[in-house]
């Protein structure tokens, strides 16, 4: 078994993904295996990629349920709802993906809290992916290793980089700003302070993992009458003013 250094780190790298605002475009998780592919954790393997069973190492899957509220706006019939949940390793201050490790490979930095694994000291022995609750760990039948997330830990430390770009890649990419990344140790950075205003939560608090990833739950939706059809866009001579009225109902959506 592996001891963690630190019980817990300072600074707590992690990312911090808004619920309500992820479309399911699946652009992080595609821009997360492009940099990767070419990173230290190289290549993500597909197996298989266009056939029946398609395989591969993502270190970022996005997933998409339905789900439907007890009852809807103004106590009438409930409308389904579907929301995208982007999943990746979520650096936990409390990672048993590597007290479980017998080899030492997976380690978790004192400086920064980022959970890696050195390749070079990993067996493939699958223990760290019983471990670990989330998911977050993905085997590569190739390389006969365990891979992960990484947080980019090639793009946020690298000075070669405009600082505006030393974030990791599935966070440039999002066209929502779903995604945001930051020091979740200080409660004044950014994403500390998104996350007690909207509320974010710990995935499986009751497991004690400690994540520091937190996800930003989705906001209600408005009231039925804010979000009645809009009429057919309008026509004839009084069409300047009813054009303002349908165009200024569409942007106060
Ligand atoms: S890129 Fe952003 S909006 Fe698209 S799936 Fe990922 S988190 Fe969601
Ligand atoms: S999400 Fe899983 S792989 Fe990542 S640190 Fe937590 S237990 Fe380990
Ligand atoms: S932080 Fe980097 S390695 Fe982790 S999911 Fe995002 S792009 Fe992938």
């Amino acid at each position: 078994m592996t001891a963690i250094a630190p019980n817990t780190t300072g600074r707590k790298l992690g990312l911090v993904i808004d619920l309500d605002t992820c479309v399911g475009c699946h652009a992080c998780a595609v821009a997360c295996k492009e940099w990767n592919d070419g990173g230290h954790m190289a290549p993500l393997t597909d197996e298989d990629p266009y056939g029946r069973e398609p395989f591969g190492v993502w270190f970022n899957r996005v997933h998409a349920f339905e789900t439907q509220p007890e009852s809807g706006c103004g106590g009438g019939p409930a409308s389904t709802r579907t929301v995208h949940f982007p999943r990746s390793c979520l650096h936990c201050e409390q990672p048993d993906c590597v007290t479980v490790c017998p080899t030492g490979a997976s380690y978790k930095r004192a400086e920064d809290g980022i959970v890696l694994i050195d390749e070079d000291q990993c067996i493939g022995c699958k223990l760290c992916s019983w471990a670990c609750p989330y998911g977050a760990r993905e085997y590569d039948s190739h390389s006969g290793t365990m891979k992960k997330c990484t947080l980019c830990v090639d793009r946020i430390y690298n000075t070669n980089l405009p600082p505006a770009e030393r974030r990791p890649a599935c966070v440039m990419v999002c066209p929502t700003s779903a995604r945001l990344f930051g020091d979740l140790g200080d409660p004044g950075s950014d994403v500390s302070r998104r996350v007690a205003a909207r509320g974010g939560v710990d995935l499986l608090p009751d497991l004690g993992y400690r994540p520091v990833n937190k996800y930003l739950p989705p906001r209600e939706r408005r009231a039925a009458a804010d979000t009645a059809p809009l009429p057919d866009a309008p026509g004839g001579a009084d069409i300047g003013q009813r054009l303002l009225g349908w165009v200024d109902r569409l942007l106060s959506r």
